[in-house]
């Protein structure tokens, strides 16, 4: 028995928890997706295909146990109202804060935005860049576009764009890795990752490979740091 009846849904398939009986999980980076509201159940697809562990996070006290984070697309007023209501901003910025990697798809641009264009409050401020919500315009402006992304090779990327936002304007520490239009779709500040777009909606997976990239390097970091405190708890010890 699972605390959210997993085994009965459709993505029971997907390891509903980080001990996945039956897989050698032991050295797979776990990676979170937002569960509140929206499409967390194609990024853990996608992830998954990429040979990580992922779970559904539905509790803030979660957050800290991860070596990466996904917010996914949906609405993000909402994500924003549940992640206030259920207590996650400031787990998430501490995560952030300690060199955590967090990806965030279209609702999730807007969540790790400083600033949202319409004047919405801030949800997690994690990236300098202003986000304009449904900036291509409403629903039936959603399109699809083969984007080139230098970042993830000479192979553009079909991009799904469904009542996206763009970045109106970025800070200096934001590299821009894809634009429409001349407005920013794709960026990257530290390990902090955002896109306009959809790539959990294609079965194209670099942009979560890129992403996979910064959750090894951070798994490696805490690694090395944690084998130097049990060296120097060694050495107190023998002294
Ligand atoms: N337009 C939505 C919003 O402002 C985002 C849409 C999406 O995630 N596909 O929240």
């Amino acid at each position: 028995m699972t605390c959210f009846g997993l085994q009965h849904r459709r993505d029971a398939i997907l390891s509903p928890e980080f001990a996945a009986p039956g897989r050698n999980v032991a050295d797979a980076p776990r990676v979170g997706v937002l569960a509140l509201q929206g499409d967390f159940r194609e990024h853990r697809i996608m992830l998954e295909r990429l040979g990580v562990v992922t779970s559904e996070v539905r509790r803030a006290d979660a957050v800290a146990e991860l070596d990466g984070l996904v917010i996914p697309g949906g609405e993000s007023t909402t994500i924003g109202k549940l992640m206030l209501a259920y207590g996650f901003v400031d787990p998430i910025r501490a995560f952030a804060a300690a060199g955590g990697p967090v990806y965030g798809s279209c609702a999730g641009l807007i969540a790790l935005a400083q600033t949202i264009a319409e004047g919405d409050p801030p949800q997690l401020s994690l990236m300098d860049i202003v986000a304009r919500r449904n900036a291509f315009g409403r629903q039936i402006r959603s399109f699809e576009a083969d984007l080139a992304i230098p970042a993830l090779g000479d192979r553009p990327l079909r991009a799904i764009f469904i009542r996206a936002p763009w970045i109106e304007h970025a800070g200096s520490q934001v590299e821009i890795l894809a634009s429409v239009e001349g407005h920013g779709v794709a960026a990257r500040q530290g390990r902090i990752l955002v896109t306009a777009f959809h790539p959990e909606l294609t079965d194209d997976t670099r942009v979560h490979a890129l992403f996979l990239d910064s959750v090894r390097e951070f798994c490696r970091e805490r690694s090395m740091s944690a084998s130097v405190e049990s060296a120097s708890v060694n050495e107190e010890v023998v002294s």
